[in-house]
């Protein structure tokens, strides 16, 4: 199983012509797990033929409005058009307020079942598991309680090389060289998983890390992930401004993806303030080489 990630928003407080608040779609399979759903975010969804039926659950990282604003607007559409599947929706405690306080207030219910996980966790911790992935979630640093997300495919099994598999062989003992066990046959043979095998790919990592100061805390939560997606709010230039509203300059996300060793780095949620990216993008690559400086409609293969 593989991810892929579609970008959907990389300006933060404000949107700009050109970047609409931070969201962010994950595709395993079929299915899309949406990762914060700032003001707009539907509307982003609609531009890149991301139907919402197939989103299965929602990670919102903290009650700023650029992170969750779209989020009523998204649910309501979603209802309209009939939805009958249930969503899981995860979040710091008091979305799930906000969200009924809006229902009430225009006696209204939804087509479908939400399921509201409130997150309040101090280290990682697994929150969520389907079929394709698995979530963890951990605590990042800003100025109110803010939640990073670790998304992780769940392993398969070794794959059978169809080719040099005797045809004697019962269907149900097949699935045992899928475990990485040999097969005894009844006449005694051994047919060795080495033989008729290749070992099962690597899972893929995805660690999100928005909104946060640069925090030597997390590094144990993204060791060594395929992908970090770090905030980037601020260039050099604004390094102060960074530290008294705990945000990151690119620098400190290229920092940071260096001593948690990860193989990529994607950054984003730039302020208004700047017209284009290639400052953050130069201050990052001083300090990490692999990296993607985001811009909406990206799409990025992990
Ligand atoms: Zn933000």
């Amino acid at each position: 199983l593989s991810l892929s990630l579609k970008i959907l928003g990389t300006s933060s407080a404000t949107f700009t012509k050109e970047r609409n608040q931070t969201a962010q779609a994950l595709k395993s399979n079929s299915s899309y797990y949406l990762i914060d759903c700032g003001e707009g975010t539907q509307i982003q969804l609609k531009k890149y033929s991301i139907k919402t039926n197939k989103i299965d659950a929602v990670f919102i990282s903290h009650l700023h409005g650029d992170h969750y604003l779209g989020l009523f607007g998204l649910l309501s559409s979603m209802s309209l058009k009939g939805r009958e599947k249930r969503l899981s929706i995860f979040g710091p405690k008091g979305l799930q307020e906000i969200i009924t306080i809006q229902l009430q207030a225009s006696q209204s219910c939804f087509s479908y079942q939400i399921d509201f996980q409130e997150i309040n966790v101090d280290t990682i911790t697994q929150i969520y598991q389907d079929k394709n992935i698995k979530v963890e979630v951990f605590p990042v640093y800003h100025r109110i309680e803010c939640y990073g997300y670790k998304f992780t495919t769940l392993p398969e099994g070794y794959k059978i090389i169809k080719s040099t598999l005797p045809k004697n062989i019962p269907l149900i003992k097949i699935k045992n060289l899928t475990k990485g066990k040999d097969v005894i046959l009844d006449d005694g043979t051994v047919i060795p998983y080495q033989k008729h095998t290749t070992p099962p790919p690597a899972v893929a990592t995805y660690a999100y890390c928005a909104d946060t100061r640069y925090a030597l805390e997390i590094l144990p939560y993204i060791q060594g992930v395929d992908t970090l997606y770090h905030e980037a709010t601020f260039t050099e230039e604004f390094a102060n401004r960074a530290e008294t509203t705990f945000h990151a300059t690119a620098s400190q996300a290229g920092l940071i993806a260096h001593q948690a060793q990860v193989k990529q780095l994607i950054i984003g949620h730039y302020s208004a303030r700047y017209k284009t990216n290639e400052v953050h993008l130069q201050e990052a690559k001083v300090e990490f080489d692999n990296i993607i400086a985001l811009n909406d409609g990206d799409l990025i293969q992990i």
